[in-house]
């Protein structure tokens, strides 16, 4: 997932950069899935990032298919479950009325989008909104979901000649392009983010990406600097160096006006 989305709990924070604000709450655990049949590695009881202008919950997935280098999730690709469906839906059961929403994260929720939309339906009959982070790795997959999200958080690794580099997987910026169209043509809120690591994204990419996105119809992408909390490879943790500088700042908002770019 995205570097500005949180860590699931077995990372080892409730949420990141959110240490003032999210709620430390103790993490659920249950060993057997009941109704839904969800693969969930964490739960994030309270956050005020990962669905702007929402308070919400965050479930993390377990599974992934892709490899990203700087994925910090990494623990969740094994696709061991160690949360269950019905503690889940308890704890909700206790929020109505106190969170606006349930956003599903991971890992890859669509590696298991029966499971997450049957999850998706008992979560908006329960009246909150609903909300997605993925990285759109099955755009068939998510257009099956959209239907019952209000808001898709969607990956954009880079411009899509780079995606098999980046994710270590063969065809993914096939799969990564369409899903991408399948959002906007949707019309549903959402935000397209890039996290940036200079070893993995050229300036030149990065211009490359956003001339891509406009071209696709896209009016804005959030990027977001590389943290190397969880990241598996420890080379990339070791060579981050800042990379915005205010040349290139000019020529990215110049190709497209409502890019969000980092502080610093
Ligand atoms: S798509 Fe990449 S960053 Fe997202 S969970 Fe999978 S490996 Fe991690």
């Amino acid at each position: 997932m995205d570097a500005g989305d949180g860590l699931s709990p077995a990372g080892g924070l409730i949420q990141r950069g959110q240490e003032g604000r999210a709620l430390r709450a103790p993490v659920l655990r249950g060993d057997q899935a009941f109704g839904v049949n969800l693969r969930l590695g964490g739960l994030v009881p309270w956050s005020s990032v990962d669905y702007p202008g929402r308070q919400a919950a965050v479930l993390f997935v377990t599974g992934c298919p892709w490899r990203c280098p700087y994925c910090h999730n990494s623990h969740l690709w094994a696709g061991e479950a160690g949360l269950s469906w019905a503690a889940v839906r308890g704890f909700l059961e206790t929020r109505v009325g106190l969170l606006d929403a349930v956003v599903v994260s991971g890992g890859e929720p669509l590696a298991q989008a029966t499971a997450v939309h049957a999850a998706l339906v008992e979560v908006r009959t329960l009246g909150f909104a609903t909300a997605l982070h993925t990285a759109g790795v099955s755009p068939r997959r998510l257009q099956t979901l959209l239907g019952d999200l209000d808001w898709v958080g969607l990956d954009v690794k880079g411009p899509f000649s780079r995606y098999d580099a980046i994710t270590a997987r063969e065809g993914s910026g096939a799969a990564a392009r369409a899903s991408v169209e399948a959002v906007l043509r949707s019309a549903k809120p959402h935000e397209l983010r890039t996290t940036v690591h200079p070893e993995l994204l050229s300036d030149d990419d990065l211009l490359t990406m956003l001339r891509e996105l406009v071209a696709m119809g896209a009016r804005s992408v959030t990027l977001k600097n590389f943290r190397p909390t969880g990241c598996p490879d420890a080379r990339l943790a070791a060579t981050y160096r800042p990379w915005l500088k205010p040349e290139l700042a000019t020529e990215l908002r110049a190709i497209m006006p409502g890019v969000v770019l980092p502080d610093g």
